[in-house]
């Protein structure tokens, strides 16, 4: 038998559970802090603080937005990219290789983790590295093992006996690392990926700056997943484009876990301008990354004669290590000046050990901004 409620009853029972959401996250999201580099909501006049292309971006991809029908918008954008994946790969010039492009390669490593890594796997990497690795891996359930750099003067090498023997599913290399702008040797990548037996990510995102790059490693090393970002050299930081370079097998898995849809309308268009050949699109791309790595030694110069001491770079920022790093970067900020000020690396380097862990990252780009922030510094160092 059913007993029948009055209204009274039945708007009782409708009365919602009390809700709170932090009970149901889960615990490797409650608590993560937000990314928060030390930006102003007001941008400073001159901005070297995120090692973005300080020239600006190809005409040739300008003009491809200007170019592309507002009506394109009311449509998706292709699915995974296709064609933007043929001229990534032809640039690349590694004809077997799979690509599987990203919003940015940050979306690129966080589906790598997402695909390989199970809640409770191992990720190792060297420290310090890029900022977001240990936070893709606690949202994706790893755990972070890190592994000191070697404190060798002269190289600051990654110590790729320890990486590997950590036995993690995945080992991250950043090469150029940021935010040291130091260079993983080759000689390292390859002791590493001939010896790990999981997945091995090696991030180029500064590519362009270097001067040895292991993309061709991928037609010979399945495990190998090279990410590239047209953040950095292509100018594109805005619109969102990354992509991995791997065996076709491994970039079809990393594939599924990304999801469709990633790259929108503008991005692609704008992308697939850049890495067209011409003097306004991949040729300004190449020009503008061969003054970066001059304007790199020239900073590094004038650096030292404020008795300041760059770490080799080998991309288009300068690590400075400098006690007192974030009052020197507040000081920058109020002179218009915004520069990345780091105050807890590890002080596993002799450098960072007498830096008390601070140190300045700072973009490299055109000498008349360059020449700006040297004013900068000279006052706020006063
Ligand atoms: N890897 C490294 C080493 C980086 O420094 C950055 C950006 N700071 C990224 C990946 C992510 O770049 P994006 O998502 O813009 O491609």
């Amino acid at each position: 038998m059913t007993m029948s409620r009055t209204p009274a009853q039945r708007a009782d029972s409708l009365t919602p559970a009390p809700f709170a959401p932090d009970d149901l996250a889960r615990p490797e999201i409650r608590g993560l802090p937000l990314y928060t580099p030390d930006q102003s909501t007001t941008r400073c006049p001159v901005d070297v603080s995120d090692n973005t292309n300080l020239w600006g971006m190809p005409p040739a991809a300008l003009r491809a937005l200007r170019d592309t029908p507002a009506s394109d918008v009311a449509r998706y954008p292709s699915l995974y990219s296709a064609t933007l994946k043929d001229a990534l790969r032809a640039y690349v010039g590694v004809e077997s290789a799979g690509i599987v492009t990203g919003c940015g390669s940050d979306d690129v490593l966080d589906a790598a983790m997402r695909a390989f890594g199970a809640p409770g796997d191992a990720i190792a990497f060297s420290a310090p590295t890029f900022s977001m690795i240990p936070t893709f891996a606690r949202v994706n359930g790893l755990e972070s093992v890190a592994i000191p750099l070697r404190d060798s003067a002269d190289d600051y090498d990654i110590d790729a006996e320890q990486l590997v023997a950590a036995d993690a599913k995945l080992i991250y290399l950043c090469t150029p690392n940021n935010p040291t702008a130091t260079a993983v040797s080759r000689s390292a990548v390859e002791y590493v990926v001939t010896h790990a037996r999981g997945i091995v990510i090696i991030d180029e995102a500064y590519a362009e700056f270097a001067t040895v790059t292991h993309d061709d490693l991928v037609a010979r090393h399945e495990r190998v997943l090279v990410a590239r970002t047209l953040s950095k050299a292509f100018g594109l930081a805005g619109l969102r484009v990354g992509y991995g370079v791997g065996s076709p097998a491994l970039v079809g898995l990393l594939e599924r876990a990304r999801g469709p849809y990633k790259v929108n309308t503008l991005a692609e268009r704008a992308a697939l301008a850049a890495l067209s050949p011409g003097d306004d699109a991949l040729g300004w791309v190449r020009a503008h990354a061969a003054l970066a790595r001059t304007n790199r030694v020239r900073l590094s110069d004038e650096l030292r004669d404020l008795g300041l001491f760059a770490l080799p770079s080998d991309a288009n920022f300068l690590l400075v290590p400098m006690a007192g790093a974030r009052q020197v970067g507040r000081r920058l900020q109020e002179l218009g000046v915004l520069v990345r000020s780091l105050t807890d690396l590890p002080r596993d380097l002799a450098v960072l050990r007498q830096s008390n862990g601070e140190a300045l990252r700072i973009g490299v780009g055109p000498w008349e901004i360059m020449r700006q922030l040297l004013d900068a510094l000279r006052e706020a160092l006063r």
